[in-house]
């Protein structure tokens, strides 16, 4: 083997000559022919052939040095068949000391490569897929070595990313299919309702080529270095549960750290560097590497890994950047696309011009679909394999009313989906028209509509939609979203924002709600086996009671002798109800001590999540000013899934006898003391789901703002007691579910109308 400097200077020019021979001019073929010609000189192979992925996932034979030159254009391959198949398949090298004896060979008469035994392929990667495979060979039998294996890696990368990137001019590679560009429909599960259909934006965009090769080898190596060195540290530190930046458990910490250390992949990204690729394409390239290989793996938790290393890559990206996220100019009609997103990745995007979301992973009660749902952004998730299947720039719909995403769709998908868009936008104006009308039920009922909220952004759509006051008011979103743990001034300010937004409608504000799912960046976090049932919301309040005191006080403050209602997430037992409204006495003694204004009224309520409170509502009620029923996590609790695991989220019905029971015990206890109640968990929003609501004698209904439209729409054409008479019925059923027969018994009624 050569000495590393000289192979170094050797695969540098190697990639600068492929560089110009790429990017000289004349018909891309000769260019093509050229590449492969300098490739098996500088590998000292008798063979270079780079077959090009077509439409139809077969491999072509794009260009030979070697093989009979009649061959080219004329040899295919399937994915799987023969060696070059394989590779595509597989997404990784195959290193043959005898091609023939491999039992994927697939013997090709019009090639004539019966002499050659060594062969060396390896997959032209974009995105972790193949989009075509190169290969040397050589007469005698070896195996090639590490060193060649990792040169010949390089060449593809590079290869791939100039020919993606249009360098060899896109209509002379007719039929070559860098991209996936067939239309293709992912089904995947409802984040967010509505419509969108837009250009693809990636979270996190490929390395444009231009920044492929490095310049100077030394000072890029010294640059990775002190990146990883960084990047090692900084995960050391938030494991150590110093301030860290990211929001990441403990055990995910504990896989980074291994990553971030382990000598195999430093050596991968060093080796690239060295071989002259700019740190950033030695990510890129080790990245890929592993979603091909790791992609593959069945075992759910190998594929969790490619995960982390997916975050880890991203991070060592950002370390070597020197920032932080940059925000990024979108196209007007952008729909983002990521793997998963947190709710603050989110919020750096232009709303103005974020049209839908589209997530590989993710739940629909994650923290991003939650965001989404507040910006009234359509969001479909868990769309398997979307990532490989979409390029930035491509057209792509978001149907969240089915729950399914449209790439490169057809034009009469397009047409189609308009259609649906217009429906929607004139059902809105519907909607508008009615935001003045109030929500009575045929029979005389008041309805009162009012939205949920947790960020700035929610105050300017709160006019825009009727809604009678905000019912839900997230605090921890602020938490969420900041970099730091927001202070007592920056929480004041919000809310007195919010309270001078809502002007005289009410806002119900809810006490730090953290723990569980809602993790924060900068907050240590202990390990829990299950976060759900675990350290979260009102318990941490209590534990901390500086923490939830600070914002008590906060919120005291921000009304400055206006009406102020506070309520508590998650209480599980009275005791705890008591302790904390003991606090808000505290509070607001505390301010009067100093001199300030107290609310002018002051209403304290409690969420009923835990099932157990359900139980105990004749201790609770007469120590409540009012109650909201919780029912995305009380449907957690009752059915014993957790709403963020998508394999069971949604395997359970609130429109069941169970859930419809649960409820209806909470509406009578409050009817019977009259004690103010809402419900403001997302079934509120929802047309059906409010309807049974209604049904069962709940008035008041908070949701996310899209949904007040509807429901109110819903609320108008209802006769309550028609709808009271039919579900109390259905209550008795021995069905799992009465979904149907609630949607029967609906249009019966509406149908009346
Ligand atoms: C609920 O649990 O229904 C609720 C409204 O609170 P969150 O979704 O914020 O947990
Ligand atoms: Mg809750």
């Amino acid at each position: 083997m050569a000495a590393p400097g000289v192979a170094i200077r050797g695969q540098r020019s190697l990639l600068r000559q492929i560089r110009e021979a790429l990017a000289g001019g004349g018909p891309a073929q000769v260019r093509l022919d050229m590449v492969v010609r300098i490739i098996a000189r500088s590998m000292v192979a008798e063979v270079c052939s780079l077959y090009m992925r077509r439409a139809a996932a077969d491999m072509e034979l794009f260009a030979t040095e070697g093989l009979d030159p009649a061959a080219v254009h004329v040899t295919r391959m399937k994915p799987g068949e023969g060696l070059v198949g394989e590779i595509m398949k597989l997404g990784r090298p195959l290193n043959l000391a005898d091609a023939p004896e491999h039992p994927a060979f697939s013997y090709r008469p019009e090639t004539g490569e019966d002499p050659y035994h060594a062969f060396l392929g390896v997959p032209l990667l974009r995105g972790g897929r193949a989009i075509g495979v190169l290969v040397v060979q050589n007469r005698t039998a070896r195996v090639y070595t590490d060193d060649e294996v990792e040169d010949l890696q390089i060449v593809a990368m590079v290869l791939a990313e100039m020919v993606a990137a249009g360098e060899l001019g896109a209509h002379e590679l007719k039929g070559v299919e860098i991209a996936p560009h067939k239309p293709e429909r992912l089904k995947g599960s409802k984040f967010g309702d509505g419509l969108a259909y837009g250009v693809a934006v990636l979270h996190e965009p490929p390395v444009a080529p231009s920044q492929l090769l490095s310049d100077d080898v030394v000072a890029e190596e010294a640059r990775l270095n002190a990146a990883v060195d960084s990047l090692q540290s900084q995960i050391d530190t938030m494991l150590e549960g110093n301030a860290g930046l990211v929001d990441a458990s403990f055990e995910v910490l504990e896989t980074y750290r291994m990553f971030a250390h382990s000598d195999g992949w430093n050596r991968s990204l060093v080796d690239a560097v060295r071989n002259g690729l700019t740190a950033e394409a030695a990510v890129e390239r080790v990245r890929s590497e592993h979603r091909a290989r790791l992609g593959q793996a069945r075992d759910p938790y190998l594929r969790e890994r490619l995960h982390d290393l997916e975050d880890l890559n991203d991070r060592l990206l950002r370390h070597l950047s020197g920032e932080g996220h940059v925000a990024r100019d979108l196209p007007e009609n952008a729909i983002l696309i990521a793997r998963n997103l947190g709710p603050a990745d989110l919020l750096e995007y232009d709303r103005t011009k974020l049209r839908g979301l589209l997530l590989e992973e993710g739940s629909a009660a994650s923290h991003a679909a939650i965001v989404a749902r507040a910006l009234d952004i359509p969001c479909v998730g868990r769309l398997a394999g979307l990532r490989d299947a979409v390029s930035e720039g491509d057209m792509v719909i978001v149907d969240a009313e089915a729950g399914e995403a449209y790439l490169r769709p057809r034009t009469d998908v397009v047409k189609a989906i308009q259609a649906r868009i217009d429906v929607r936008r004139q059902r809105r104006a519907e909607f508008a028209k009615l935001r003045d009308t109030p929500a009575f039920t045929r029979d005389g009922a008041k309805i009162t509509l009012l939205m949920n909220a947790g960020l700035d952004v929610d105050l300017d759509i709160l006019g825009e939609t009727g809604a009678e006051g905000i019912g839900l008011f997230r605090t921890e979103f602020q938490f969420m979203v900041a970099e730091e743990m927001p202070r007592f001034n920056a929480q004041t300010a919000l809310y007195r924002r919010v309270m001078d937004a809502a002007g005289d409608l009410p806002v119900t504000f809810r006490t730090l709600d953290l723990g569980g799912d809602k993790v924060l960046p900068y907050m240590e976090a202990e390990r829990e086996d299950n976060p759900a049932l675990g350290w979260r919301a009102i318990r941490m309040g209590l534990d901390r009671p500086a923490l939830l005191r600070l914002q008590l006080r906060a919120l005291i403050a921000a009304s400055g002798g206006r009406p102020l209602r506070v309520m508590f997430p998650l209480v599980a037992n009275v005791d705890e109800y008591r302790a904390a409204r003991a606090l808000v006495d505290v509070e607001v003694a505390w301010a009067e001590r100093r001199g300030r204004k107290p609310p002018s009224r002051l209403d304290v309520g409690a969420m009923i999540e835990a099932p157990s409170l359900v139980f105990h509502l004749d201790a609770l009620l007469p120590m409540t000013d009012f109650v909201s029923v919780g029912t995305n996590d009380l449907m957690q609790y009752l059915f014993a899934a957790d709403r963020g695991n998508p394999r069971v989220a949604e395997r359970y019905d609130p429109l069941s006898p169970p859930a419809l029971r649960a409820l209806e015990q909470i509406q009578r206890a409050c009817a019977e003391t009259g004690t103010p109640v809402s419900v403001c968990g997302e079934m509120a929003g929802r047309p059906l789901e409010a309807f049974a609501l209604v049904a069962l004698g709940f008035e008041r209904l908070s949701m996310p703002p899209a949904g007040v439209g509807p429901v109110k729409q819903m609320v108008l054409s209802c006769d309550r007691e028609a709808a009271r008479r039919g579900v109390s019925a259905l209550l008795k059923s021995g069905a799992g579910t009465v979904r149907n027969e609630i949607e029967t018994l609906a249009r019966k009624i509406y149908a009346a109308v």
